[in-house]
């Protein structure tokens, strides 16, 4: 088997479909970290000489970290009852999130801002930040996670409109192709009151 294929393998692992975090504690053993390990051994017999002493534990160390970046967390949305009756806009703004680009696995990362108003049920502010996060997990696309974030919110809140923005640095923009340093892309995905009207505007502006 070429180290292509193999890298193939590896990288069809069913990194999704892993969700018990008594497994990811012990993310440094098990059948996956061992095709990982394998396979980023493959890598560096092409990319570099894999006897140089400095990349010894190099497979080891990227196995663990992908099996980390690519899991997603399990988490509870922790909903409360409205029972202030508040009926304006809940923004959180300038959270943080790391992702990897599934064209290219290299990291993208940036700020995300996620918006809604509120009908019966409210959110911990703290969740907002998790959500995005959840969604940064594995392998992924920015628009990907806008929208996941905004389809979970709706789904579960069931609130009059949600809002989220992520702007973030693409490294397979800045490092490499068309090498277009600190560019960053913006995408958006606005649901109920968010579409359109005063809400669009005070969220957008
Ligand atoms: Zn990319």
């Amino acid at each position: 088997m070429s180290g292509n294929q193999r890298w193939q393998q590896a990288g069809r692992l069913e990194v999704f479909e892993h969700h018990d975090p008594a497994e990811q504690e012990g993310a440094g053993q098990g059948p996956d970290f061992e095709r990982l390990q394998g396979a980023v051994g493959e890598i560096l017999s092409v990319v570099d000489d894999p006897g140089r002493p400095d990349l010894a534990e190099t497979p080891d160390r990227v196995a663990r970290m992908l099996l980390e970046l690519t899991r997603q967390q399990p988490f509870e949305l922790t909903c409360f009852d409205n029972s202030a009756g508040y009926d304006q806009m809940i923004v959180e703004d300038g959270i943080a999130f790391y992702s990897l680009c599934e064209h290219h696995l290299v990291p993208f990362f940036g700020t995300a801002r996620v918006a809604y108003v509120p009908r019966e049920k409210i959110v911990g502010l703290s969740k907002l930040a998790r959500t995005v996060d959840h969604f940064a997990r594995g392998l992924q696309t920015q628009e990907r996670i806008t929208n996941a974030v905004a389809d979970l919110l709706m789904e579960r809140l069931s609130p009059y409109g949600v809002g989220v923005q992520l702007h973030a640095e693409h490294l397979c923009m800045s490092m490499r192709g068309v090498r277009k340093p600190g560019a960053r892309t913006l995408t958006t995905a606005l649901r109920g009151v968010f579409k359109d009207g005063p809400t669009r505007e005070e969220f957008l502006h």
